[in-house]
C-alpha cells in the first residue's frame, strides 16, 4: 500500500521538477519522505531515481545504446556501437503524429533504430482520418519475415492491425520468433473516431494476441471493449486491469488520459502500480498513446523493469506533450526530440562571412 502512493507521488513530484537537472538531489529525500522508513519503497524509489538520472539528466536519451547492447557491429567492420534495432507493426499516418513514424521517432529519441511493417495506409491529416487500406496480410507478413531473418530485433512494438487477417499473422510471427519484449498497443479507434480495427480483430485480440505480449497498454474504452466492463474511476481500472490478466496478459497498464485524473494503472499479475502523473495539456492531440507504447519498449530493451519502463515512458511522453506545437489546422503531434533541440548558434557566428574569412577571423566590428 505504502509502495502505491509513494510510487505515485514520487511520480508527481518528479513531474513538477521542471528543471530535469534537478532530479538527482530532489527525488529520493521526497519520496522517502512519503515513504517513510518502509524499506522496499526505498530501495524502488531508488532504482527509479538511477533510471530517470540515466535517461534524463545525461540527455543522452535512456542511454540504451551501449548499456545492455555494447555490442560492437560487425557488418562494417566500423567499431561504432549498435543500437538496438526495434521493430514497429502499425498503420502509417501520412501527417507523422501516429502510427509508424510516431514509433520510429520515439525509437530515435532513445537511442535505438527503428523498423518497421506496415498494416494498413491511411490517408489522413491532423484534422482525421479519411481513408484506410489495409495491407494484404501476405504483404505484412513478408514484411515481417524479410525482417526477422535480417536483423535481431531486441523488442516489437504492435500498434494499429486493421483487421483479423493481420492480426493473426502478428500472432504467427511472434509463436515464431519468441521475442524478449513485446508491447501491445490495442489500437481500435483514432482519436478523430474513425475504425481502425474490425470487430473480428478486436475478439482475436482478446482471445489469442494479448497472451503474446510482454504488455498490452490499452486506453479506457479498449479496456471496456476487451473486458465487457464498465470504467467509471480508478477502482474500475484495476479490475479492467485484473480481468485483462485473467484473460491471458502477462502484464497490462489500463492508461487514464481519458479520466479525471491522469493515472495509468500497471498490473503484473502480482501487483498492481499506479502511474499518476499531471494532466497536463488539454489540447487534443495525436499519438500518445503510440508514442507511450514506443518509449516502453525501448526502455524494456535496455534492461528495465516493466515499471520502470512505464514510468520512463510516462515522463518522456509528458515532457513531448508539453513541448509540442501545431503542425496544421488539426490534432497536435507531441514533439518528440524535444531533448535534441538544437542550441542558437553563438551570437555572431551565424553571420555570413566578409571577405571569404572564417567569422572566428573576422576583425571585431568597430
Ligand atoms: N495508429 C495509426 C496508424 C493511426 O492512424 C492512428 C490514428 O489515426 C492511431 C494509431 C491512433 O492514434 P490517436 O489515438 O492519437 O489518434
Amino acid at each position: 500500500m505504502i509502495w502505491r502512493y509513494g510510487a505515485a507521488i514520487f511520480f508527481k513530484v518528479f513531474l513538477a521538477l521542471k528543471n530535469e537537472t534537478c532530479v538527482h538531489s530532489h527525488l529520493p529525500a521526497a519520496s522517502f519522505g512519503v515513504a517513510g522508513n518502509f524499506h522496499l519503497a526505498l530501495l524502488k524509489t531508488t532504482v527509479f531515481a538511477a533510471a530517470v538520472l540515466g535517461v534524463l539528466v545525461t540527455g543522452e536519451e535512456s542511454g540504451l545504446r551501449g548499456a545492455k547492447h555494447g555490442r560492437m557491429s560487425n557488418h562494417n567492420n566500423h567499431s561504432n556501437p549498435a543500437a538496438p534495432v526495434l521493430l514497429s507493426i502499425a498503420g502509417f499516418d501520412p501527417s507523422c503524429g501516429a502510427g509508424t513514424a510516431a514509433d520510429l521517432k520515439t525509437f530515435a529519441a532513445h537511442g535505438c533504430y527503428g523498423v518497421a511493417a506496415i498494416t494498413a495506409l491511411t490517408v489522413q491529416n491532423t484534422q482525421g482520418v479519411r481513408e484506410v487500406q489495409n495491407t494484404p496480410s501476405a504483404s505484412l507478413r513478408a514484411q515481417l519475415d524479410v525482417l526477422a531473418e535480417d536483423c535481431e530485433i531486441a523488442a516489437v512494438k504492435i500498434g494499429m492491425l486493421g483487421n483479423r487477417g493481420n492480426a493473426v499473422v502478428i500472432a504467427e510471427f511472434l509463436d515464431a520468433h519468441k521475442f524478449a519484449h513485446v508491447v501491445h498497443d490495442p489500437v481500435m479507434k483514432s482519436s478523430t473516431g474513425t475504425e481502425l480495427l474490425d470487430a473480428a480483430g478486436i475478439k482475436y485480440i482478446a482471445a489469442e494476441l494479448l497472451k503474446r505480449s510482454s504488455v498490452i497498454t490499452p486506453n479506457v474504452p479498449e479496456a471496456e471493449i476487451l473486458t465487457g466492463l464498465t470504467i467509471k474511476d480508478t477502482s474500475d481500472m484495476e479490475a479492467a486491469a485484473r480481468k485483462i490478466v485473467e484473460m491471458g496478459a502477462r502484464a497490462v497498464i489500463v492508461k487514464g488520459g481519458h479520466m479525471d485524473k491522469a493515472v495509468d494503472i500497471l498490473f503484473d499479475g502480482n501487483e498492481i502500480m499506479p502511474l499518476a502523473g499531471d494532466k497536463g495539456k488539454e489540447e487534443a492531440l495525436h499519438g500518445t498513446g503510440c508514442t507511450f507504447a514506443s518509449a516502453i519498449a525501448a526502455h524494456l530493451s535496455g534492461g528495465r523493469s516493466l515499471f520502470e519502463a512505464a514510468t520512463l515512458a510516462k515522463a518522456y511522453v509528458t515532457k513531448a506533450i508539453e513541448k509540442a506545437y501545431a503542425i496544421g489546422k488539426g490534432r497536435i503531434p507531441l514533439d518528440h526530440f524535444y531533448r535534441h533541440k538544437i542550441e542558437p548558434p553563438a551570437r555572431g557566428v551565424h553571420e555570413v562571412p566578409q571577405h571569404g574569412m572564417h567569422p572566428a577571423a573576422e576583425p571585431a566590428a568597430h
